[in-house]
């Protein structure tokens, strides 16, 4: 559990990291809170010569609450999510998850941008981020990016951001409707076995839209498009459930581990789904 010998740099802006990243290439790694990185770095599963610590680097860190949209710097830790009011009040969703991720040790370093970034499918944000349609802003040599969440997941730790580009913020439209993250754990403190993220809006007394996503089934999280789509139109009586759970059966694809076998986990996923659309329904 030691980890191989590393160089530590701690630059105090955006273009020192840049420049340490582009002199280092595929050798250097930025770090956020570390609660992912230093982990793998002590199982030697990750080999990081170069380690950037990105904590001095300013303008990260901040949430900004706007009209219509929500920005949430990388450097924004999972427990300031939870401890911000005003965030709670605009966006709930957000406290909820975040209370399931971890305990607190954990919480008050992990940051966002470290958790969406990271590329793990056991981390809770990214499918959350894809539920709520956000989107990553990524900087590097060449200037600045958006990357919808959607689209930003491509394999387990492998995603659409390019190794010498580093996360900045992350942008949430202002969120409406009913929401909840459920999250099934072996125990406090895990990741999930299966969790769903929900956003349900109300018209009149059927459901106008609705945005579903699965953790930890696939080795991507999955936003299930089928899912949100079945509950359209209906006024989420059992079975529009049943049928948005069978088309999130259809997206997912999970394998036997030590959370169980695959059997189990599409039952998890499941019973998750039911619990997280009739908490949404009950608050749209
Ligand atoms: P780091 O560990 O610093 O970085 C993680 C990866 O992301 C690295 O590859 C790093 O290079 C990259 N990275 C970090 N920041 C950026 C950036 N701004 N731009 C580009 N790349 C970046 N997470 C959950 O979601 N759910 C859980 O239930 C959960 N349980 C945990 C239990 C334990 C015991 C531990 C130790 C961790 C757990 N985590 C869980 C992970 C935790 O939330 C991590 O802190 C988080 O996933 C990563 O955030 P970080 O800031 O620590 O990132």
């Amino acid at each position: 559990m030691i980890p191989a010998a590393f160089e530590y740099y701690r630059p105090k802006d955006m273009a020192g990291v840049l420049s340490i990243l582009e002199e280092h290439g595929d050798d250097a790694r930025v770090m956020a809170g570390g609660h992912s990185l230093i982990p793998m770095m002590k199982l030697r599963m990750a080999d990081v010569p170069h380690l950037i610590d990105l904590q001095d680097v300013g303008g990260m860190s901040d949430v900004s609450i706007g009209s219509d949209s929500i920005r949430i710097g990388a450097l924004v830790t999972q427990h300031d999510i939870i401890d911000n009011d005003a965030l709670a009040a605009a966006a709930p969703i957000l406290r909820e998850a975040a209370l399931q991720i971890a305990d607190p040790q954990v919480r008050y370093m992990g940051t966002v941008g470290g958790n969406v970034a990271n590329g793990d499918p056991g981390n809770d944000m990214p499918g959350l981020m894809q539920c709520l349609g956000a989107t990553f802003t990524v900087v590097g040599a060449d200037g600045e990016r958006d990357i919808p969440a959607r689209d930003f997941y491509e394999a387990a730790y492998m995603t659409a951001r390019e190794d010498d580009e580093v996360l900045t913020a992350v942008t949430i439209p202002m969120p409406h409707g009913g929401y909840a993250y459920e999250k099934q754990k072996r125990k406090i403190g895990d990741y999930a076995t299966a969790a769903a993220a929900a956003q349900i809006v109300k018209g009149g007394t059927t459901c106008a839209s609705a945005s579903i996503a699965m953790t930890n089934l696939s080795d991507t999280p999955v936003f299930s498009e089928a899912a949100g789509a079945a509950l359209v139109g209906t006024s989420v009586d059992d079975a529009a459930i049943k049928a948005a759970i069978a088309a999130m059966l259809g997206d997912i694809d999970p394998t036997e581990d030590n959370r169980g076998p695959v059997a189990f986990k599409k039952h998890v996923a499941g019973v998750i789904l039911r619990r997280a659309i009739e908490r949404a329904w009950s608050r749209a």
